[in-house]
């Protein structure tokens, strides 16, 4: 364990996501900063090494002491296995890899990122865009729930772990206005093991399911759970692929594999701070008025943007929701305390620990300094995708209804629960 300094944070030696080099530090004190005021961790716990794993300051430090946990022997390991191995790529890393191998900031290159995965042995190549649309099935109707039972706000999503992590060690009586939705890499790993798996006559034991994300806290999401064996950020998918000398710019694109090939528009925009809330209410609307969503929703600049706090509201069966889409737990611990005291009301709550969304992901590059200019240039490349796209909301995706069809039943069924639900813990206590 390395000495507790009071001038940088201290990342404990069975840290899942994050480890430290010593010998480059210089003490600077950047990390520290990022990790108290941006995350709002540093110096709010009693703990020697609090930590949300959510790499923000992997992304900061200028002499990259800071950095994932670096899991690449295993990915070799895994694909010379001999096993079955299954990808899933998450949004926000079609946006960012490319800049590791000379593309713009913002240029999407999933189809380049599938044919890679399948040159290095990947069997089956899945779109995580889907597993975003299943959050949003079952994140909608618990909202819907909600409205309909008259319970009053805040419902918090749920899908960045590191602020289901911060809620839990800082604000747990607020764990049951946490929507029990897993997140879309682990709602997407459930239905491989236990669908895909069997409708494929595989054994689940012959898979190996490995998602590849923006997120360095995945890494420690997945230990809560049996769905996926590895995550790997797009750092070390680049890193992987240069030893591996394939260079992306060579590749022609290829396509996903069906079943778990496509998400909506609403699934592609889940990378981006906004993304959440944007997907969910347009899936609101759909299941409270049977209707495409209007083209406001479409289109729903108030939750889009760099904005510490964004605020908006929607009329829904006549009944006014406030809405707030939060960039960085930091901001999440003033408006809750703000929530506290009555100053603030809001029905539905979007919290992403990393200012700006997944694109700005602790293990995103680090080839560009990410200034909000080039965070901009990643958002806009997913939410082109989105308005590019036909299917633009949830459950209007084929796939998804499929699966509802043929495993999950509806959403909030037994089966749903069963399979893509979660509990949560009180960490003040631990
Ligand atoms: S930012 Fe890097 S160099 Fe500066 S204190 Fe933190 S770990 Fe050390
Ligand atoms: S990973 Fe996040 S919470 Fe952990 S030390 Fe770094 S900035 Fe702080
Ligand atoms: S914002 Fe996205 S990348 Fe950052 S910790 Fe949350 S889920 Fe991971």
């Amino acid at each position: 364990m390395s000495s507790i300094s009071d001038n940088r944070v201290n990342i404990s030696n069975d840290n899942p996501s994050i480890v430290f080099d010593k010998s480059r530090c210089d003490e600077c004190g950047i990390c520290k900063n990022i990790c108290k005021f941006n995350v709002g961790v540093y110096g709010y716990s009693d703990d020697d090494y609090p930590c949300i794993n959510c790499g923000s300051c992997t992304i900061m430090c200028p002499h990259k002491c800071l950095s994932e946990r670096d899991e690449t022997d295993k990915l070799r390991n895994y694909l010379h296995s001999g096993k079955i191995v299954v990808f899933q790529i998450a949004p926000a890393v079609r946006v960012s890899l490319g800049e590791e191998f000379g593309f713009k900031p913002g240029t999407n290159v999933e189809g380049k990122i599938v044919t890679a995965l399948k040159m290095i042995g990947g069997k089956y190549i899945f779109d995580t865009t889907f597993g975003a649309d299943l959050t949003v099935m079952e994140e909608a109707n618990e909202l819907v729930d909600r409205i309909k039972k008259g319970i009053k706000g805040p419902m918090f999503t749920s899908c960045c772990p590191s602020w289901v992590k911060f809620l839990e060690m800082f604000y747990p009586e607020y764990i049951s206005n946490l929507s029990t939705c897993k997140s879309p890499i682990s709602m997407q790993g459930s239905i491989i093991k236990n669908y895909f798996s069997k409708i494929n006559n595989i054994d689940k034991e012959d898979i190996i399911s490995i998602a590849i994300t923006p997120c360095t806290a995945k890494k420690a999401e997945i230990l809560k759970f049996n769905d996926i064996d590895l995550v790997i950020t797009t750092r070390e998918l680049a890193k992987y692929l240069k030893e591996e000398k394939i260079d992306l710019k060579q590749l022609k694109d290829s396509s996903f594999n069906s079943l778990m090939s496509k998400g909506s528009g609403g699934g592609v925009i889940f990378g981006t701070s906004g993304g959440v809330m944007e997907s969910t209410i347009r899936e609101v609307y759909h299941i409270l008025y049977k209707r495409r969503p209007t083209k406001r929703l479409l289109n729903f600049k108030d939750v889009r943007g760099l904005s510490n706090v964004k605020e908006a509201s929607i009329t829904i069966n006549g009944v006014i929701l406030k809405l707030a889409i939060i960039n960085g737990t930091g901001d999440a611990r003033k408006v809750i305390e703000e929530i506290k005291t009555g100053k603030v009301y809001y029905d539905f709550i979007e919290v992403m620990a990393c200012e700006g969304g997944c694109i700005a992901g602790g293990g995103q590059p680090r080839v560009y300094t990410i200034t909000n200019n080039i965070k901009l240039k990643r958002m806009n490349g997913l939410y082109k995708s989105d308005k590019r796209m036909k299917i633009r909301n949830a459950s209007n995706n084929p796939n998804i209804v499929n699966v509802y069809d043929e495993f999950l039943d509806k959403p909030l069924s037994d089966i749903s629960k069963k399979y893509l639900h979660t509990n949560y813990i009180n960490r003040k206590e631990e």
